[in-house]
């Protein structure tokens, strides 16, 4: 046993460590997110940690909190500027781009699952590094694609068997009538009762406001008016055609005029997935349609549409539901040496069921009978292989249901195929 003390380290604020068993939850979440998606066409993208701090100034907007307070940002021993990547959405833009990708056949259809970075105030649901599971449709403007992706995601909360959430739709207009709205609500703003940052933020990116998250600030809010009413003729359209996909498929929503989100790139359909049991921190996952963001970042014109799923916060909700995702499985056969020869024969075998595909373990550290049955039955495994100075001698090795507790000998030299017919 090790002691506590005061040089321990422990994981920095607002983070915490996977371990097994939780760990195993984590990584079958990831899978089950990113599951539909590969079944969709969508490739893996991987982009680095850090990128240069302008990418995010740009791409996730100015005036948005991620930039202004969320971001680690480092100046690096030659002088660059960069920051931990608070968000995929903008890096996997510009790795698109980096690439050529979008001069080839479009939409051009990526995901992604990586660690993300803000300096939050830590809460149940809100860390500072915290993983997503992500997707984005560069390069075409087709409302099926948009209803695809939110069917994706539905379809990946589903599979884990997740039910408690609620997925609510919004537009938020495009270059043609936005500028419009946002003139209406920013006049309507200006005469409310408001800090000094908030009205700084009217200026700048009034949308964000409707997104307060203070009572004080809601209760103003009742009557300013609402993107839905300004949309354009052709906005309207294509809200329709993605309303009438997500119907045809199955998929409920709830329409909120108010939903605006955390960044400045959205255009058209926005969403997000809220689930009712995790308290402030509702969000498992959000995206919408990013059509000015190539642009913003100085990529050419290039209409797309993306989201990102939380993995903690659905983990997080599964466990509100009590669900339990299907973990992969452990070791089937757990090997019991007793035994200097019996070690060195045994390990053999595991080491040869392992390479046939049978996932085996071992009583490691030269444990007596007893305490490696213990082990064998705190691995999960269903059957036990124990080898004595006995059955050496004799040339064979005995097989134990842990669940029955009956047992029978089999040749040592047809272990492997005696093996896999029980295991299966
Ligand atoms: P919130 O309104 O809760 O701050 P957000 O709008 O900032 O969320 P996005 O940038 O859309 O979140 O990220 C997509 C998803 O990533 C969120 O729905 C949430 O599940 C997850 N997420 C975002 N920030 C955090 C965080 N600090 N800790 C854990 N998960 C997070
Ligand atoms: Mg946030």
């Amino acid at each position: 046993m090790t002691t506590t003390s005061v040089s321990t380290f422990s994981a920095p604020k607002g983070t915490y460590d996977l371990i097994p068993p939780d760990s195993a939850e984590f990584l079958a979440v990831r899978e089950a997110l990113a599951a539909p998606l590969r079944r969709a066409g969508y490739g893996y993208v991987e982009t680095p940690g850090f990128e240069q701090v302008e990418l995010f100034s740009r791409g996730v907007g100015e005036s948005t909190d991620i930039v202004t307070k969320e971001m680690y940002t480092l100046t690096t021993r030659g002088g660059d500027e960069l920051a931990l990547r608070p968000e995929g959405t903008a890096s996997v833009l510009r790795a698109a781009l980096q690439a050529n990708l979008h001069r080839g056949a479009l939409p051009v259809k990526l995901w992604y699952s990586g660690s993300y970075y803000r300096y939050e105030r830590p809460q149940a649901g809100r860390y500072r590094h915290f993983s997503q599971i992500g997707a984005e449709a560069l390069g075409a403007e087709d409302p099926a694609l948009d209803a695809e992706l939110i069917i994706l995601a539905d379809d990946a909360y589903r599979s884990l068997g997740l039910r408690g959430f609620r997925l609510l739709l919004n537009s938020l207009g495009d270059r043609e009538c936005r500028p419009v709205y946002r003139a209406a609500l920013q006049e309507f703003l200006r005469r409310l009762d408001l800090d000094e940052e908030t009205r700084r933020r009217i200026e700048i990116n009034p949308l964000r406001v409707l997104d307060d998250k203070r009572e004080a600030v809601q209760r103003q809010l009742t009557d300013a008016p609402m993107m839905r009413d300004h949309l354009c003729e052709a906005c309207k359209a294509y809200h329709e055609q993605v309303r009438e996909l997500l119907t045809a498929a199955g998929v409920a929503f709830e329409d909120d005029p108010r939903l605006v989100r955390g960044l400045d790139y959205y255009t058209r359909t926005t969403f997000e997935f809220v689930h009712d049991g995790l308290g402030s921190q509702s969000a498992v996952g959000g995206g919408g349609r990013y059509d000015g963001l190539s642009e913003m970042i100085g990529g050419p014109e290039l209409p797309s549409v993306g989201w990102a799923l939380g993995v903690d916060r659905t983990v997080l909700a599964l466990r509100a539901e009590g669900v339990r995702p299907q973990v992969a499985a452990g070791p089937r056969v757990y090997a019991v040496p007793l035994g200097e020869e019996a070690r060195r024969t045994l390990f053999g075998v595991v080491t040869r069921l392992r390479r046939e595909g049978v996932a085996a373990d071992f009583a490691f550290g030269g444990k007596g009978l007893k305490n490696a049955m213990k082990s064998a039955n705190r691995s999960g495994a269903r059957w036990a292989l124990v080898l004595g100075e006995r059955d050496l001698a004799e040339g064979t090795v005995q097989l134990k249901d842990l669940e029955s507790g009956e047992q029978e000998a089999v040749p040592l030299d047809r272990v492997v195929t005696a093996v896999q017919a029980k295991v299966g």
